[in-house]
């Protein structure tokens, strides 16, 4: 774990202030990203870890405007650091950092690609089935190419792929989308990810490719546009163990190599460790604890990321018992999170106090260690402690704990009529 030497003294590529996302769905209000901050530095690997619906992927979806209806992204800052662009929009710009959000939906658009690529979690459903898989990259190439030359020309063949485009294609032979030179710089791509015989590879479709290959036909199409950001979301959760590892080691290769910023979105503590110089942790929608790695790995603060390393396995002593995080994480609801910490429920040092929404608090370790947590203020207080049955017994916040009742176990009725 000694990635992360370094790190500190290199400049932000991007700055994460106060992001929110929602959804307005039928049933309400659902917070999936709740005033997320964070920094992404040149050629880092930054983690974003958390369970399913912790708000990681849409976090990462909220950076490059992929946020599909009904939901948006609310308000917050997105302080990219780019000259040109500060220059051109000086309204949007503090510095050399522009707030993406500032921007024109057409300028924001042509920076996916030379600034902001993404891996996704599948690549069989990213690709186009009827297209040869070089001939995707090679548009992606080519619509970089052209985003260059002329940002509103952002627009690849194989976006908005649908049944009409399908049976058009199919009768109707297309011109070229692509030139020679983008097909070279595809087949040189897929090379550079690893792909045996890649000009053969190149005229395949994605049907003749196994899935750890067509992983890397992702990496190779994201890294196209030679982005300054690639954003890997959960890029290993389709494939088996082995290919895991190859994959992940080409994406530790190729970070290093180009010295790229990685946001790396995973549910899995051994790809943070294994991968990434810092950590931030999310939970129903907020970064809870964020440092170094040897900060969130060797001196956990927030009781989560704790009950994380707890119930991961420890190949070195695996005698202890794993400690599974008991309870489930919260709907997300606006009208159901109320004020309180959103872990309390599920936290086994939840005192009186966290019934107030706690803020960040600087942590013990390195100068960015944060936890969202009163830990990281004070110790534990067993005297302040809520009952363990307080959330069950459904007791509105502001009426305090429980009170201790009668040592009898008898239903509070009978006990009153028997008295
Ligand atoms: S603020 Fe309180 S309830 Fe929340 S994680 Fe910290 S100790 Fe647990």
């Amino acid at each position: 774990m000694s990635h992360s030497n370094g790190v500190a003294s290199r400049q932000d590529v991007l700055r994460v202030r106060d992001l929110s996302t929602r959804f307005f769905t039928d049933e309400g209000q659902v917070n999936a990203v709740e005033s997320v901050s964070f920094d992404v530095r040149d050629g880092e690997i930054l983690g974003i870890v958390g369970e399913s619906g912790s708000g990681k992927s849409v976090t990462a979806l909220s950076l490059i405007d992929l946020v599909e209806s009904p939901g948006r992204v609310t308000s917050g800052q997105l302080w990219y650091r780019n000259a040109d662009l500060a220059e051109e929009f000086s309204d949007a710009a503090d510095g050399e950092f522009v707030d993406l959000r500032a921007l024109p939906t057409r300028v924001r658009r042509a920076l996916r690609g030379p600034s902001f690529s993404m891996v996704f979690q599948d690549p069989m459903s990213s690709f186009n089935p009827s297209i040869p898989v070089g001939e995707q990259i090679a548009e992606a190439v080519e619509v970089q190419r052209r985003a260059r030359a002329n940002p509103r020309s952002t627009r690849s063949r194989t976006q908005g792929y649908g049944l009409g485009r399908y049976l058009l294609d199919s009768v109707v032979p297309t011109l070229d989308y692509t030139d020679d030179e983008s097909h070279e710089r595809a087949v040189e791509l897929l090379e550079q990810v690893g792909i045996p015989d890649p000009e053969q590879r190149a005229r395949e479709y994605p049907h003749q490719f196994s899935g750890g290959m067509l992983q890397r036909a992702m990496i190779a199409q994201a890294l196209a546009g030679e982005p300054d950001v690639l954003i890997a979301d959960e890029p290993t959760t389709a494939l088996d163990v082995t290919i895991q590892a190859q994959i992940l080691n080409l994406l530790r290769d190729i970070q290093e190599e180009r010295d790229m910023s990685v946001l790396m979105i995973t549910h899995d503590l051994g790809v943070i460790a294994r991968m990434c110089d810092r950590v931030c942790v999310m939970y129903a929608g907020e970064v809870v604890e964020r440092g170094t790695l040897e900060d969130v790995f060797d001196r956990p603060t927030h009781p989560y990321t704790e009950g994380l390393l707890g119930s991961i396995p420890d190949l070195d002593d695996p005698a202890p018992r794993l400690q599974p995080i008991e309870g489930n994480v919260p709907s997300l609801l606006d009208s159901e999170m109320g004020d309180r910490c959103y872990f309390a429920d599920r936290c086994p040092k939840a005192m009186t106090e966290c019934l107030q929404h706690p803020p960040e608090y600087e942590a013990e370790g390195s100068a960015e260690h944060r936890a969202r947590c009163v830990l990281a203020d004070h110790p534990y207080d067993e005297r302040e402690a809520l009952p363990p049955d307080y959330f069950e017994a459904g007791r509105p916040a502001e009426t305090g704990p429980v009170d201790g009742g009668t040592d009898d176990d008898r239903p509070a009725e009978e006990a009153q009529q028997n008295d």
